[in-house]
């Protein structure tokens, strides 16, 4: 069996993506330094612990797994972490992506999966955001990933590194057979804050913000399964592999919830009052980020179909009062 080179493959996203290579055939071997990862969802294939950093560490993975493709996942992704601390995205997010692309192009390794996001959008008074809207990130997190796809791009270049680049919008819920989920530590994301919140496992839910130019004054977000993500990666592994060529993908549904209506669906999915006050704003937070796009389903033939927001908060929900990791 090809084996595919995952990291932060112990992670939420990269979890998920070792779970779908596996069932489609493929061993995914997780890279993972275990920051914000869980050995335990480290299920489907061998284990390296390893900083994206440590070259040698990368050499000696690539030389005795030979994987086909690598799926890059292993990264800082907090907006807010990344505008107090921006030292940490560039070192962790660009500086350790430079030493795994050197060591893959090293190796012979040319198939590249990445994972980017719609941060890189930046700001664009509301319109939704197909793959050619300008990338002008407003926040750190979003810098650093579009500096990656840049780095990509270059060493397309100068070696023949072929990517395909997802732009994720807002991932959520969890697999439905309950074997691997999400768990942050610290969490900040909205669906598991809130679902924690309702649980009576945390403090009320602050909404970041009423003041924005939105019809309730919340931020809007395009929200996708974490199922249906992953399965485009596998898509994305497959379509390099037929020699396509390097490609860019949003991922999200084209649909837009605000954090109000993230807040009653969520209420009306569990049954229970969600306790939340209304807090100032985040800074590096965007008003509006969706999807405007039908590339992934045009021409990957993706299609989205976990991802209604009720299927997303209840596969999350059905996670929270079941699954977890030791810690
Ligand atoms: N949000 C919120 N309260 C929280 C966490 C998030 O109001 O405790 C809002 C946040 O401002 C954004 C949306 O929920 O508008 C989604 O935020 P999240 O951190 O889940 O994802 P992001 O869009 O930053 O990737």
């Amino acid at each position: 069996m090809d084996h595919v080179l995952v990291t932060g493959g112990a992670g939420y996203i990269g979890s998920h993506a070792c779970k779908v290579l596996r069932a489609a055939g493929y061993v995914p071997v997780t890279y993972d330094n275990l920051s914000t990862g869980w050995a335990d969802a480290v299920k489907f294939g061998p284990f390296e612990q390893g900083e994206l950093t440590d070259r040698a560490a990368l050499d000696r993975v690539f030389a005795e797994y030979r994987p086909v493709a690598v799926m890059h996942f292993a990264a800082l992704s907090q907006v807010g972490e990344s505008m107090r601390e921006p030292g940490l995205y560039w070192h962790n997010n660009v500086l350790g992506s430079l030493t795994l692309i050197e060591a893959a192009v090293a190796a012979g390794c040319l198939d590249f999966v990445f994972s980017s996001t719609c941060a890189t959008y930046g700001e664009h008074d509301g319109v939704v955001l197909d793959e050619d809207t300008p990338q002008q990130p407003i926040n750190a997190y979003g810098a650093s990933k579009r500096a990656i796809e840049d780095m990509l791009a270059n060493f397309e270049g100068s070696h023949g590194l072929r990517s395909v680049i997802f732009r994720y919008f807002n991932v959520a819920g969890a697999d439905p057979d309950g074997e691997v989920g999400e768990f942050h530590r610290p969490e900040t994301h909205l669906i598991p804050l809130m679902l924690e919140a309702i649980d009576g496992k945390r403090d009320a839910l602050t909404v970041f913000g009423t003041d924005y130019d939105t019809p309730d004054g919340t931020c809007i977000r395009d929200y996708v399964h974490v199922m249906d993500l992953v399965e485009a990666h596998v898509a994305g592994v497959r379509w390099l592999a037929d020699g396509r060529g390097s490609r860019v993908f949003n991922l999200g549904t084209g649909t837009g919830f605000s954090v109000l209506e993230v807040i009653e669906h969520s209420r009306a999915v569990t049954n229970r009052p969600v306790p939340y006050e209304v807090g100032p704003r985040r800074p590096g937070d965007c008003v509006k980020l969706v999807s405007g796009s039908v590339r992934a389903a045009r021409e990957l033939g993706w299609t989205p179909g976990r991802s209604e927001l009720e299927a997303m908060i209840s596969d999350a929900w059905r996670w929270h009062r079941t699954g977890h990791y030791e810690r």
